[in-house]
């Protein structure tokens, strides 16, 4: 099973790819957070997109094609990608590599959102540098004043989390958006969710579109 969210950055791709894993049981694959941590720990690949990911760039097909057929063949029961794909070369490799390692592109879902309401939105937002974890200090808090709820590690704003990276993110990409978005429209597993709403009502509102029969763990 392979879910593609799609979405600008802020619309909560983020929150809505952890809860789609703990009810799916599929990993939840952020590109973006494992590119930072590849240019954390200094890795070839991470010295090589530094700069790229610093100018709130994005990185190049060529890089991201081999990544993502590295992490789906790690991953062959499939996963739920964010992040990618971000332009119609990669949407196109991404249906490429899901035919060759048999793994279907069962939904693509679109997380839609006014570009406003993200700039106030990622004001208050913090991410957990130990597990990833993303909180958002009005809408979705932490137990604890600024601290992970799973590892107690200090919460902290992501330095590409300012106010022109990100109205220059959204830029690139609206750029691609439409594109994108008709190459999938028309296909059965795509859905589009406003997520400018409660978190738990949006969740369930995705889980109920993609006929999730299963039983998770959460109370309702
Ligand atoms: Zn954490």
């Amino acid at each position: 099973m392979l879910i593609v969210l799609l979405g600008p950055p802020g619309a909560g791709k983020g929150t809505y790819a952890k809860k789609l894993e703990e009810a799916l049981g599929i990993p939840h694959i952020s590109t973006g957070d494992l590119l930072r941590l590849e240019v954390a720990s200094k890795t070839e690949l991470g010295k090589k997109i530094e700069k790229t990911l610093t100018n709130g760039e994005l990185v190049s097909d060529e890089i991201m094609a081999d990544y993502i057929e590295k992490i789906l063949k790690e991953n062959p029961n499939g996963v739920i990608l964010d992040g990618y794909p971000r332009n119609m070369k990669q949407a196109k490799k991404l249906d490429e590599l899901s035919l060759k390692l048999k793994i279907n592109l069962d939904y693509v879902i679109n997380c839609d959102i006014d570009d406003e309401v993200i700039i106030e939105r990622l004001k208050n937002r913090v991410v957990c540098p130990t597990c990833g974890r993303v909180y958002n200090l009005i809408s979705s808090p932490p137990k604890r004043d600024k601290v992970c709820d799973n590892d107690g590690t200090p919460l902290v704003h992501r330095e590409d989390d300012n106010e022109d990276v990100v109205r220059h993110r959204l830029e690139i990409y609206r750029k691609n958006y439409s594109e994108i978005l008709n190459y999938y429209r028309n296909r059965p597993g795509f859905l589009t969710v406003n997520t400018d709403g409660e978190i738990d009502a949006v969740f369930k509102s995705i889980l109920e579109r993609i006929n999730w029969s299963g039983t998770s763990q959460e109370e309702k």
